[in-house]
């Protein structure tokens, strides 16, 4: 049958109190389905820049891409926008926008602002100017912030790295109550599909973590490299309550794509980085158990902070000394009367400076430590009588405790965006599963 492509996006339809917008995506495919439209690609769920301060929950945008009879699109539009008006919170807070392009392969504008919304700040003006040009409809629900995500869905081509979600979602009856799901099944999965599965349970204690903690309709999302891989896995999983649909998404998960290479004159808050630099202060534990160590690169100094939820990431962090060869990656938050601060995700040890202690010399008669005459003045057995100068004093290299290498935040504190350590195991080589 003759069809001509349709692209959706969606954004915005969420609140803490509950939706998420691949539900809405889902739902919205299925009903298209129906009608006899073909879902043409995985439909992509694009996470946008995690620092900007309107974003929804996880700030995450829906796009699919359909082939639809001709005679059809405008009821296929309709079902669409009806699907995001039936499903999405009502609240104002919520501002869901919709967009349609009839391409098949987005427009290299529409690439360069798909990117920007990961890394950046975009406007709605600017982003409904840009589908005006570019001829692609966009519909606002209140005050449609949902517009640029949605554009940045469709626009984005997901053609460097990204990973897969397998989404299961709950029937409504029991969405707001606990989640049955069987946490040795899920840990058996993860023994067998890890590492082209990720973040299933935190390392260190073990939990949970395909399981979200809000009131959405998610029942878990099992994250990984391949279709094949994700379909093995959620047969793996075991429920004690049914499954009203899955949907399996393209997504730039766990891919590090917010950040942005910069020197430290560079930075602006509500951004990412990653910067090569120099601790520049011994680390201090401030209110709250918050570890803040200063770096430095040629082009000026940066506050960054590895905050309490991290756990034992901290403790990786609290043992820097000034001189420590790094690179650091994460989110700048704006707080006025704070410097600016880098919250770690992420850091790399390149390499280690020496910490020495310098100690008194030893007594060449009896072997004990000899003691000093004051700054200056030498050194004195009291026993022997032994004299040593000021300079027999010896410089003593200490075990640093870390080695050179990546560490990371727990699952628990990472973001969507953020590229688990775990992935550069799973060489994308080597998805035959
Ligand atoms: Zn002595």
């Amino acid at each position: 049958m003759n069809t001509v492509p349709l692209y959706a996006g969606i954004d915005d339809t969420d609140s803490p109190r509950g939706m998420c917008t691949t539900y809405v995506g889902a739902v919205a495919i299925q009903r298209l389905q129906r009608l006899g439209c073909a879902l043409l690609d995985f439909p992509k769920l694009i996470r946008l820049n995690p620092c900007w301060p309107q974003k929804t929950r996880g700030n995450c945008a829906v796009a699919f891409l359909v082939g639809c009879p001709p005679d059809q699109v405008s009821e296929v539009k309709e079902i669409v926008l009806k699907t995001v008006e039936e499903l999405a919170e009502k609240d104002d807070r919520t501002n869901p926008g919709v967009a349609f392009m009839s391409k098949k392969t987005p427009p290299e504008e529409l690439v360069t602002f798909a990117y920007r919304v990961v890394k950046d700040i975009v406007d709605l003006k600017e982003a409904e100017s840009m589908a005006n040009k570019l001829g692609i409809e966009t519909h606002k629900f209140r005050a449609g912030n949902g517009v640029i995500g949605a554009l940045a869905a469709i626009g984005h081509p997901l053609t460097n790295d990204f990973t897969y979600e397998l989404v299961a979602y709950r029937t409504p009856e029991n969405r707001g109550k606990p989640r049955k799901v069987d946490p040795d099944s899920v840990k058996r999965m993860d023994k067998l599909t890890s590492p082209l599965t990720f973040d299933n349970l935190d390392p260190w204690t073990g939990e949970i973590r395909i399981t979200p903690h809000t009131p959405c309709p998610v029942l878990y999302g099992i994250r990984g490299e391949s279709p094949a891989v994700l379909k093995k896995a959620h047969q793996l999983v075991k429920t004690g309550e049914p499954i009203e649909r899955v949907q399996i998404f393209k997504t730039n998960q766990g891919t590090d794509e917010h950040l942005v290479s910069a020197k430290i004159a560079e930075v602006s808050p509500l951004r990412s980085y990653s910067i090569e630099g120099e601790i520049a202060s011994k680390p201090r534990i401030i209110a709250g158990g918050h570890v803040i160590v200063e770096i430095r690169d040629s082009t000026g100094t940066i506050h960054c902070a590895a905050y309490e939820p991290t756990r034992i990431f901290r403790t990786v962090v609290k043992q820097l000394i000034p001189g420590d060869r790094v690179i650091v990656h994460g989110g700048v938050k704006q707080k006025p009367s704070l410097p600016l601060t880098l919250n770690l995700e992420k850091i790399e040890i390149l390499e280690l400076a020496k910490k020495t202690v310098k100690r008194n010399p030893k007594c060449p008669k009896c072997g004990k430590r000899m003691k000093s005459e004051g700054r200056g003045k030498g050194y004195v057995c009291k026993k022997c009588k032994e004299r040593a100068p000021p300079t027999a004093a010896t410089i003593e290299e200490l075990s640093r405790g870390i080695r050179v290498g990546k560490f990371e935040v727990p699952p628990r504190a990472r973001r969507h965006l953020a590229k688990p350590l775990q992935r550069e195991l799973a060489v994308k080589s080597i998805i035959e599963f």
